[in-house]
């Protein structure tokens, strides 16, 4: 496989010549590595523009192949929740974790029944994007296969695949996203893998490209770069989420230890990934403290990255029963492989000197619109 991206053969993959068949071989190629990555055969991997369009496709590509409900948890990421709304779908409530319980995805499945309303697709991320909570995934598609086997069931996994070890987490899941750029690979390329020969019919059309599922000719070089991230980080993987869940940890305590009214979003006992520390401070405006952060060298965001700049209170917390009052003051701090604990220790002191300062002035702080970039 191609690990510098300047060498992925330049051809169309689609093509007869010798370089499109080089193009052909490195599309292979990735599709074993992302195969392996979630346990499934390569045959299932049909590549996107990225994780947006693979939750697209995994729910308009089933309704349009099975109509029917599209159900999803009420904290999926837009790229889901979107679509099933559209769709006139319907939503799992969370608990105030942000978990969804067998009970309540069971609950939902029978009401529908029982309105008459076949469902098609249930979706379910692994991990969410705000909070770091990690689903019971394999559990909640047992509850769905043992009374709705005819039902698909889909995890949305963009941020999942950095840090868990999907392969043994999917029992019972036919479609799984993933996207290349949380785990350091390009951006604006990912999948969408079938574990299972389920339905599913094509959004992009055009072309017979991934099995007829996804007209256009594919991102090769970015497909390329999306392989060589899975295996770099499946390898480092025993290293790395220890070494990040460690400095999570530090930040979580960090935080809590230095300003006062801070609440951690999940409680520490609840499975959380390695690289997401969400907390809701009383008495500021997120929005004030990002900028006061981003002056400090610390990039945070409010909610997801997606979300915020629209300064909209996230319909994660929302669902999580976090008032709109303490949910204008959430912060989302991010870890990666390249953080160090004097860039942790160093984020504490400017979280805490910007609530102190914004505390203390009880007001917006100074600073011009245009300094202000959005967050
Ligand atoms: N799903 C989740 C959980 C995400 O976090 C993201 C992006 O942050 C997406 C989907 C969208 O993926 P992409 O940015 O590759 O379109």
């Amino acid at each position: 496989m191609t690990t510098h991206l300047a060498e992925a053969p330049p051809a169309n993959p689609s093509g007869a010549h010798r370089l499109a068949r080089d193009a052909r071989r490195e599309l292979d190629d990735a599709r074993d590595i992302l195969a392996d990555a979630v346990g499934a055969d390569p045959g299932g991997v049909i590549f996107t523009s990225g994780g947006t369009e693979a939750d697209n496709l995994a729910i308009g590509g089933v309704l349009r192949a099975r109509p029917g409900v599209a159900v999803c948890s009420a904290v999926e990421h837009h790229a889901v929740h979107d679509p099933v709304d559209q769709s006139g779908g319907a939503f799992v409530p969370v608990d105030p974790a942000g978990r969804v319980t067998p009970a309540a995805l069971e609950d939902t499945l029978a009401r529908l029944e029982a309105e008459g309303r076949p469902v098609s697709v249930v979706s379910i991320m692994i991990a969410n994007n705000e909070t770091g909570v990690v689903q019971p995934v394999a559990e909640l598609a047992e509850v769905v296969r043992r009374r709705w086997p005819q039902v698909v069931v889909h995890t949305d996994a963009v941020q999942g695949l950095p840090w868990l070890p999907l392969a043994s987490l999917l029992d019972g899941v036919d479609l799984v996203t993933v996207s290349a750029h949380k785990l350091g690979g390009p951006m604006g390329v990912g999948a969408l893998v079938r574990r299972a020969d389920v339905p599913l019919a094509a959004l992009a059309l055009g072309g017979s490209q991934e099995r007829g599922l996804r007209g256009g000719t594919q991102n090769v070089v970015g497909i390329c770069g999306f392989a060589a991230a899975v295996a770099a980080t499946a390898a480092a993987r025993s290293v790395e989420v220890p070494a990040v869940t460690a400095l999570r940890d530090r930040l979580a305590a960090g935080l809590v230890e230095a300003v006062d009214g801070l609440t951690l979003t999940v409680p520490g006992d609840v499975e959380r990934l390695p690289s997401v520390v969400h907390c809701c401070i009383g008495g500021i405006e997120s929005e004030e403290l990002l900028f006061l952060l981003e002056r400090e060298g610390v990039m945070a965001s409010a909610a997801s990255s997606c979300a915020s700049g629209a300064q909209q209170v996230s319909h994660v917390l929302g669902a999580m029963g976090i008032s709109p009052e303490l949910a204008r003051g959430s912060l989302r701090l991010s870890l990666g492989v390249t953080s160090t604990s004097a860039e942790v220790d160093a984020a504490v002191a400017a979280v805490a000197a910007g609530v102190a300062r914004l505390r203390s002035h009880g007001g917006p702080v100074a600073g011009t619109d245009a300094e202000r970039a959005p967050a």
